[in-house]
């Protein structure tokens, strides 16, 4: 697969039954939707409710090329991931893994975050 955003073919890290699409270039994370549902089912912590308004993005899904959508996070700062529209699953940026992560009063989204920020830096 290749990276939505920097198009250079993205690695396979597998770490706890978990299989991580990321890029070694712009280090994003590629999330397919069951995964982030492990993760989040694992820390017994819900995304759903921070999920906002979605727009047509411009990057395409890695999986089916279609242009995925750009979904707004609740919460300050506001963050956007880009989602397929077919649900194959979620692109995060590096930057905005640690924009989440720097973020306070966001208990959720933080822990599914230093979840997986501790899966890639224990990536190769
Ligand atoms: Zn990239
Ligand atoms: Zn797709």
């Amino acid at each position: 697969m290749r990276c939505p955003a920097c198009r250079a073919e993205l690695l396979v890290a597998e770490r706890d039954g978990l299989e991580l699409d990321w890029c070694p270039f712009c280090r994003g994370l590629w999330l397919d939707s069951g995964e982030l549902e492990a993760i989040t089912a694992t820390l017994g912590v819900r995304f759903a409710p921070l999920i906002g308004p979605r727009e047509p993005g411009t990057r395409p899904c890695p999986r089916c090329r279609k242009t995925m959508d750009s979904l707004a996070l609740r919460g300050q700062p506001p963050l956007r991931l880009d989602v397929c529209p077919e649900g194959h699953g979620w692109w995060f940026d590096a930057g905005e893994l640690s924009a989440l992560s720097a973020r306070r009063g966001l208990g959720t989204a933080e822990d599914v975050v230093s979840f997986l920020g501790e899966r890639l830096r224990r990536a190769p």
